[in-house]
């Protein structure tokens, strides 16, 4: 006899997956447009641009996941959080300060996927698909990877922003 609870874990784990999608697309858009647009900050630049890579594999995998339990990719929902984060990344380039409040909101984005990838271990390991609690949790490491990286460069790129803004000449924006 089945569990009755066993379809209810899956259909959460797989609402939650689709859901992590949708962010990944998010992110993917917010960070290549960021990363595009840095012109002086050559070391978040290169971070940014590893980290966009490594967000493309998560998509991938997220994917691979949600089609392992007979679910589909929410294209639409992808759609509409790609649109969001284009005119987010679109109203962050008009700011004087563009890289600092950029590194503010990245922390506080890459922060968000930590809590999801935690959230979905648990869904995970609770509907008993380790292989997905796998993935989820190696994925939860790259994201903690990119939030402490800006938590420990934070420092070094507002100085340097500050730099650049006391420069007589010099473009500090981004
Ligand atoms: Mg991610
Ligand atoms: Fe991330």
């Amino acid at each position: 006899m089945s569990d009755p609870r066993s379809g209810k874990r899956r259909e959460r784990l797989l609402k939650w997956l689709q859901d992590a999608y949708a962010m990944e697309q998010e992110a993917e858009t917010m960070m290549k447009a960021m990363a595009s647009r840095i012109e002086n900050y050559a070391e978040l630049a290169a971070r940014i641009g590893q980290h966009v890579q490594e967000t493309r594999q998560q998509s991938e995998s997220l994917r691979q996941c949600i089609q392992s339990l007979g679910g589909s990719v929410p294209t639409a929902k992808g759609l509409f959080a790609s649109l969001t984060a284009a005119m987010h990344a679109a109203g962050n380039s008009m700011m004087e300060d563009e890289v600092v409040k950029g590194i503010g909101l990245s922390f506080g984005f890459e922060n968000t996927e930590i809590a999801t990838y935690r959230a979905l271990v648990v869904a995970a390991e609770r509907a008993g698909a380790t292989d997905i609690a796998a993935v989820c949790g190696q994925i939860l490491q790259e994201e903690i990877a990119m939030a402490r990286w800006l938590e420990d460069h934070q420092d070094v790129l507002v100085s340097a922003f500050l730099d650049r803004d006391e420069t007589p000449g010099a473009e500090a924006k981004r």
